[in-house]
């Protein structure tokens, strides 16, 4: 028998190979070690009984390490689907797939420790001492106890040891799942660490929904009764309680005896809907992300596979988890950024979730109150169910929002302001009143760019086309590129001119704080950015400290505006809420609006009405000024304008192709004959229309020169096709092309 077999080697498309007649023919999702070249790899069969016409010599299966699928057959195809469709090698998919220490072959390597427990006889004998102390203990737990546990309570293994001789207590090794829950992450549900745990009230069953919420839930629940593949978008604004709705269908779903895959942005941000989701359904949850250790991982994914998990809550990767009989997926925020993967496969989660549930007949919840373009519009005309919530719980109001014209600012205060007159009396009024406030600015840094006075260049990064950023200040100053990490110390003069007048200009997070720090006299201000979160665990730790209120004042880019709830937030300020907006990217007013109306959205959460202060030079721009009145609709329909008058989605297909080169020519030219063989691939049917070859946005990066080329048209999949005919007539650009399609950003 013949079979394709998917290897994890990036761009490597499925493989054909041979199984001798001495295997068992392995099943689709089962583990083979195949040679590949000189190595040998473990790879998964993706199909059998392939037809081999025409083909050259090929090799046999090594070994086959399962007799039944590893991995689901479902999850299979849905990763030959996402190869597919965002044309990557198949390859690219199998990771995601697999759990991390299965990639070797030791899937079955689990960690187990001995267990001591006690005996019939043990619980008769008559001791004393140590050995007193040890049997209680046991006796207490008729399962028995781990070595390390008993140790942490102070019984030596030599106690034990003497008790087993004795044949008081018998040993036996077991497997123990690593329990992510216990000390890595910042989510606790239960309560046993009080640093971490989210003070708001958590889901309470006896709790009553809203009427809003109740009727969210009633058609929600309707839908998930047909059994068939549905896709709702909840679209609730921000504080409706969309995570009560998520949490009453997935009951529902459990209780009709199927699963359920709830997926998040980024859980470390959103720690809060994990938690209740583990409280609700405790041991029967399974969490996924990127921060557990890969045996936390390894041993969550087994526990899904053999079927002992009902929820798992996880960030985009865990739309591959080896979830049987899922009857609901939810995608909550489903306009985020951080479902699309920004490296091969560049698959966006929430759309292959979508395909997901199409085969698994369920329902998908695509929760936002920011919805994307592309989900509103599948809402607008009619394929997905539309489901709204336009009131906060408990009719808390949105926040009061109110603009400030930066120009007119400095007019009136000089050209170096960043706190306007209006912020800063909100933040010290919330100061004297207890409160707390959120300062948001989507940029890092302490300036944006030094420039020289003399003859006005710039520092730039050797590497990359863009100005150096400075961080720290004094001693502490650097100068570090955002995109290659580059750093560099400040020089006292022009490296160009050597001219001696070098000057900052713009500003970050970082000078946002240094601000913030001058006006709060004594006040706890603290910065929440990347730069800030390095040290793993520290995020978890500085969002803790906000919610106990040992932060008066935080300050962070776009990490600060997801999902949280803040009850003793009552001021929002964003300072330059522009900063987006100058982008070339089509996106650039959509981020703008999301961003700003869900960082509106974390201010008055709590008893206290909540204030917004909004920055800006645009003042007049509509993805402002309809963010500041929080009217989504009106926002859809003026930007639906733009993207239709430009030809961008949701009213195309986009794809976005950049092509790398040593040289500038180099890159163009690859691009100008990709863009020619698309067009003749396409027979001149002009369904599909290719602009380019241009530099990329960003025309340099990393040392290598990027040009771009864009292909848009009515028809993805003849998109796809013309894409793959010119591509394979030049195998040798492979490794240099990026394809991204339904991109994100075309920067
Ligand atoms: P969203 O995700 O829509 O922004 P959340 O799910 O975070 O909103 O809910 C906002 C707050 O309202 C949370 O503190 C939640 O516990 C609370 N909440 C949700 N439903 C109810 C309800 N029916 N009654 C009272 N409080 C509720
Ligand atoms: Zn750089």
């Amino acid at each position: 028998m013949f079979i394709l077999v998917a290897v994890p080697v990036p761009s490597l498309d499925l493989l054909t190979y041979s199984v001798p007649d001495h295997l068992e023919p392995p099943h689709v999702g089962a583990r083979v070690v195949v040679p590949l070249g000189a190595r040998v790899v473990t790879g998964i069969v993706v199909e059998r009984h392939v037809a081999t016409e025409g083909r050259g010599e090929i090799k046999q299966v090594k070994q086959v390490l399962d007799t039944g699928a590893f991995v689901p057959p479902e999850v299979v195809a849905l990763a030959r689907w996402t190869a597919e469709y965002y044309a990557s090698g198949v390859g690219d998919t199998i990771p995601a797939l697999l759990p991390p220490m299965a990639r070797g072959g030791r899937a079955d390597a689990h960690k187990t420790t001995r267990i001591a427990a006690i005996t019939v006889m043990g619980a008769e004998a008559e001791v004393t001492g140590k050995a007193r102390a040890a049997l209680d203990l046991l006796s207490g737990a008729p399962t028995g106890v781990s070595t390390p546990e008993l140790a942490r309570r102070g019984v030596s293994s030599a106690v034990i040891a003497s008790l087993a001789k004795q044949g008081f207590v018998s040993l036996r090794q077991d497997r123990v799942d690593r329990d992510p829950f216990s000390a890595h992450v910042a989510i606790s549900a239960t309560g046993s660490d009080p640093g971490l745990t989210p003070v708001r009230p958590g889901s309470d069953p006896d709790r009553p929904l809203t009427p809003e919420q109740t009727a969210a839930v009633d058609r929600l629940l309707a839908l998930a009764r047909t059994g068939e593949f549905r896709v709702a978008l909840l679209h609730g604004v921000t504080g409706s309680g969309k995570t009560e709705i998520y949490l009453r269908v997935a009951a529902a779903t459990l209780a009709g005896g199927r699963r359920a895959l709830v997926l998040v942005p980024e859980i470390a941000l959103t720690p809060v809907t994990a938690a209740l989701f583990r409280q609700v359904f405790g041991e029967r949850v399974a969490i996924q992300h990127s921060g557990l250790s890969d045996g936390e991982r390894h041993d969550q994914w087994q526990r899904i596979r053999r079927g002992d998990i009902d929820v798992v809550v996880g960030t985009r990767s865990a739309v591959f988890a080896p979830l049987e009989r899922i009857g609901l997926i939810v995608v909550d925020e489903e306009h985020d950024g951080s479902y699309k993967q920004e490296e091969s496969p560049r698959y966006n989660g929430r759309d292959v979730a979508i395909v997901r549930a199409q085969r698994a007949g369920a329902l998908v919840i695509l929760g936002s109150a920011t919805p994307s373009m592309e989900s509103y519009h599948r809402a607008v005309t009619g394929k997905y169910e539309r489901v709204v919530l336009e009131r906060r719980v408990l009719d808390r109001p949105l926040a009061a929002v109110t603009v400030v014209d930066m120009r007119e600012e400095y007019a009136a205060e000089g050209p170096d302001v960043i706190l306007s007159r209006a912020l800063r009396e909100g933040i010290e009024q919330r100061l004297a009143q207890n409160e707390q406030a959120l300062v948001l600015l989507n940029r890092r840094g302490f300036a944006t760019a030094v420039f020289c006075r003399q003859c006005a260049g710039t520092i730039d990064c050797p590497n990359c086309s863009v100005s150096l950023v400075v961080h720290g200040e004094g001693a502490a100053r650097r100068a570090r590129c955002h995109y290659c990490n580059f750093t560099s110390r400040v020089p006292p003069t022009c490296p160009l001119c050597a001219g001696p007048y070098l000057e900052h200009a713009g500003f970050g997070t970082e000078r946002v704080e240094a601000e913030v720090k001058k006006i709060a006299h004594g006040a706890r201000v603290a910065r929440l950015d990347r730069d800030a979160i390095r040290r793993k665990g520290s995020l978890a730790g500085l969002l803790s400290r906000f919610r106990d209120g040992e932060i008066d004042v935080l300050v962070g880019t776009q990490m600060i505006a997801k999902g949280h709830d803040f009850p003793r937030v009552t001021l929002v300020g964003v300072v330059s809420a522009d900063v987006g907006l100058g982008l070339a990217d089509f996106r650039a007013s959509e981020r703008t609006f999301q961003l700003l109306t869900q960082v509106a959205g974390r201010a008055g959460r709590g008893e206290q009405p909540g204030e917004a202060i909004v920055q800006t030079i645009y003042p007049g721009h509509y993805s402002i000024q309809l963010a500041c009145r929080q009217d989504y609709p009106a926002f859809y329909e003026r930007e639906l304008q733009f993207r239709r008058a430009m030809r961008y989605p949701p009213l195309v297909s986009l794809v976005n192709i950049v092509v790398r080169s040593r040289t500038f020519a180099g890159a163009m030219d690859d691009a100008d004959g990709l863009v020619q063989s698309v067009q003749r691939a396409d027979g001149g049917r002009h369904d599909l229309r290719v602009l380019g070859p241009a530099p990329a946005p960003l025309g340099r990066l990393r040392g290598e020169y990027r040009a771009q080329l864009l292909i848009k048209g009515t028809n993805r999949r003849r998109i796809r096709e013309a894409l793959k005919v010119a591509l394979a007539k030049r195998p040798e650009l492979q490794r240099r092309v990026i394809v991204d399609v339904d991109p994100m950003s075309v920067m």
